[in-house]
């Protein structure tokens, strides 16, 4: 069976961009066709800001509640915290020195984070991908659903599975496959339609999180910037329209209809209409899910158990899968 890898950070809460572009695409591949593995990466999530340890641990463990509340379930997937495996991070190791630097450095996202600031980034901020890398491939994965701004990180996961194989004569690592699909494979920003949805955007009102109330999710998107025009009847009239394209995208995201059929339905309308709509999907859609999370939230000991359980049956995967990529590279194995 084919498998899928696929991971998140608890570098903040979930928001809804994380939740339409990769949560629920998760719940979607999970079943007999594939195997699927799905990850909290806390090691990734060390590499931008300063995180207190507390918020850290607390952030993981609410990450893990959302991915099952959302559907993910702990018997059918494998779901792990990334530092519970630590072959994740020995290949890492590896594919730092198979990747190159100039590789590394068209890598968007490193840019975007970064900003003007390069030379006070961690290091860990610029190896990122090749750890991503490491992620996927130390399960020999083939499918890595991802929201569009992660597209990139696949492609270079490929480049290095190829370098590997080339400069070893192997045929060892598979060439892993984004899979992007769905209305809203990039959510914007509620107040910048030229920025994704991120949860560690500074601007609160940038995001719904998951865990917002239902008043809290109504004012961020009455607040939602928009332009003062009505609701196209077609698709190709969102162009360019970006900020009224995301709210689209996310109403059909939301309600598992295409664009077109969203706007067959509320085409014509003015925002002042269109909005209390979405807002009133939106929290249909997730109340349930962050009423589950919370509850989850005061089962830690059960949640930490998932985790643990989750780490042993990734381990049967992964050790295997490190000792032969040491192998191939030539480390003397202990006897
Ligand atoms: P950070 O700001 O810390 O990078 P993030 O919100 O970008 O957080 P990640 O943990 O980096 O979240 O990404 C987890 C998954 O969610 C990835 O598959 C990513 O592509 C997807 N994703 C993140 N933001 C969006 C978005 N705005 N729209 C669709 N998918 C998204
Ligand atoms: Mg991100």
């Amino acid at each position: 069976t084919p498998r899928v890898f696929s991971g998140i950070q608890p570098s903040g809460g979930l928001t809804l961009g994380n939740y339409l572009g990769a949560i629920k695409r998760f719940v979607d591949m999970q079943g007999e066709e594939f195997e699927t593995v799905y990850c909290m990466v806390d090691l990734h999530a060390i590499t931008a800001k300063f995180l207190e340890p507390e918020t850290l641990r607390k952030n993981t463990r609410e990450l893990c509640a959302g991915f099952i509340a959302s559907g993910i379930d702990p018997e059918k997937s494998i779901l792990i915290n990334q530092s519970q495996v630590p072959e994740h991070a020995q290949l890492g190791w590896i594919f730092n020195c198979v990747a190159r630097m100039g590789w590394m450095q068209r890598m968007t996202q490193f840019k975007d984070k970064a900003g003007k600031n390069a030379q006070n980034q961690s290091l860990g901020l610029f190896a990122y991908p090749a750890l991503m890398a490491a992620d996927i491939l130390i399960y020999h994965a083939t499918h890595v659903p991802v929201g569009e701004d992660q597209k990139q990180h696949v492609e270079l996961t490929r480049d290095i599975a190829a370098k590997f194989n080339h400069d070893y004569g192997v045929d060892f690592f598979p060439m892993a496959e984004p899979v992007i699909e769905g209305a809203a494979t990039r959510v914007m920003s509620l107040r910048d339609g030229s920025k994704k949805m991120s949860k560690s955007d500074p601007s609160d009102a940038s995001r719904i999180n998951m865990t917002d109330d239902a008043d809290a999710i109504a004012k961020k998107i009455r607040k939602a910037k928009t332009d003062p025009d009505a609701l196209p009847s077609e698709a190709k009239g969102l162009e360019e329209r970006p900020e009224a394209r995301n709210l689209v995208n996310i109403y059909a995201a939301l309600s598992e209809q295409s664009v077109d059929q969203v706007l067959a339905e509320v085409g014509g309308k003015q925002f002042g209409e269109f909005k209390p709509m979405l807002a009133e999907l939106a929290v249909d859609k997730l109340a349930p899910i962050s009423s589950e999370m919370a509850r989850l939230m005061n089962e830690q000991d059960e949640i930490d158990r998932i985790l643990t359980r989750g780490a042993e049956r990734a381990r049967e995967i992964t050790a295997p899968i490190l000792r032969q990529t040491y192998d191939i590279v030539g480390m003397v194995p202990p006897v």
